[in-house]
């Protein structure tokens, strides 16, 4: 099959294996040039096989040498149709953990499902004893809860009052103005529901009954605060309240676990390009001109880099774990550093159609989109015929 990129909006309906295979790669030779990490051994990574999960997976494995076990929601091939990203960015993974002798496993499916969990404590057991590492990395428009059965949608929408900013379609290079309307109650109830801390809660209650956590496990989930101008829509909105939510969570999973030396954290990561980023209205945007401002700067991140600054400086570097005044891990410092933030700002304010790949990285943006789903990516030859259907070496 010959496999070209197919969009729709922010979503992109195909994905190319060998492109995929090469981003994988990318990460890993990344994190084997660094120093390695004296960190977990057992990891479980719930959302493991795009942005910010896969890139904690792979600095688990090829950083701190740690066997890991991924649980993520993709497809495989089917007839006409490719897999999806996910799908294949794992295979990669799976194949270069098993040549580098780390024991690697995948679960896919429903993570926020009574079945999925059960899956993986099985597995747990009877390959690896215990976990002492669970990062909790889910990014998803839905969730079915697993006792009532109510399906609950996330939505990205302001609280209290109408949202009004530039925004870009980063296909086109169109800026606009996005209007957003205030969510309601029942909207608001439902994003918590969805990107909130409950399902986090289920994974670590169930994974501690189940003896299935090693008694000084840490988890860690992610979150986002990002700039002024993005406040309404994000921090102060719907996705922000579920933040919130998370956040207090991790707070009672310290305490939870902290009686026996075990650690809970919420670590709040740096805006990047990724499959769920790219819905954002605004955010595109803002992220063009932060990497525009980070790159000059030559202090611009992605995905890995960031991973491997949490794992190996605060999660398991030689000093206690730094958090800021409300408990939260900051790898967002950076971008959130005030002359960065102040030059953002600057080009934020002359933004406009005519001049948006001058100012910002619109350019830079785009591409990365397309290298989420394997496209755009150096050394690949798109016109070549290539098998979509790839296996999972350890898909249980
Ligand atoms: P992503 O879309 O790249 O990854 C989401 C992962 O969740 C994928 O592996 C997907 O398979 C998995 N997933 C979705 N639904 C699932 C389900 N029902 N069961 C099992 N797996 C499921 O997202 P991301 O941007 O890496 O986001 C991960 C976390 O990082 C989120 O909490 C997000 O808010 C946070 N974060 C993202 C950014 C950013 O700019 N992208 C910045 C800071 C924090």
């Amino acid at each position: 099959m010959i496999i070209q990129p197919k969009t729709r909006g922010f979503i992109c309906t195909t994905a190319h294996p060998e492109g995929c295979a090469q981003q994988v790669q990318r990460q890993i030779d990344y994190v084997s040039a660094q120093p390695a990490i004296t960190g977990p051994k057992n990891v479980l990574v719930i959302g493991a096989s795009t942005g910010y999960g896969l890139a904690s997976r792979i600095v688990s494995s090829f950083a701190a040498g740690a066997n890991t076990i991924g649980v993520y929601f993709d497809k495989a091939a089917e007839g006409a149709r490719t897999a999806s990203a996910g799908w294949y960015n794992s295979a990669a993974f799976e194949d270069a953990a098993a040549a580098a002798g780390r024991k690697s496993y995948s679960i896919v499916g429903d993570a926020f499902s009574d079945e999925i969990k059960a899956k993986t404590i099985d597995l747990i057991r009877t390959e690896l004893g215990q976990i002492d590492l669970v990062v909790y990395s889910v990014a998803s428009p839905r969730r079915t809860h697993p006792k009532t059965g109510e399906t609950f949608s996330s939505v990205i929408k302001p609280l209290g009052g109408t949202y009004t900013n530039k925004t870009v379609n980063f296909h086109s290079g169109e800026v606009s103005q996005a209007t957003i309307e205030p969510a309601t109650e029942d909207e608001l109830r439902q994003t918590i529901a969805v990107m909130g801390g409950e399902d986090w809660q289920m994974w670590i209650d169930e994974l501690s009954a189940a003896g299935a956590l090693a008694e000084d496990a840490t988890t860690v989930a992610y979150s986002y605060i990002g700039p002024e101008i993005t406040h309404a829509v994000y921090r102060e909105g719907t996705i922000g309240a579920a933040k919130n939510d998370l956040e207090a969570t991790a707070k009672r999973l310290n305490e939870q676990l902290g009686a026996a030396g075990g650690r809970a954290f919420v670590s709040v990561n740096k805006a990047l390009v990724t499959q769920s980023s790219s819905a954002i209205p605004v955010v595109p945007l803002y992220i063009s001109a932060l990497y525009k401002v980070m790159k000059e700067k030559g202090i611009h991140e992605g995905c890995i880099e960031q991973m491997y600054r949490l794992f190996s400086e605060r999660l398991y570097g030689s000093s206690e774990t730094a958090v800021d005044e409300k408990g939260l891990i900051r790898v967002d410092d950076w971008e959130m550093r005030p002359e960065i933030q102040a030059e953002v700002a600057d080009v934020w304010a002359k933004l406009s159609t005519e001049n948006v790949y001058e100012l910002s990285d619109l350019e830079g943006y785009r591409r990365e989109f397309f290298q989420l789903f394997g496209f755009e990516t150096d050394g690949i030859d798109y016109e070549a015929d290539v098998n979509p259907e790839i296996n999972i070496h350890n898909l249980r």
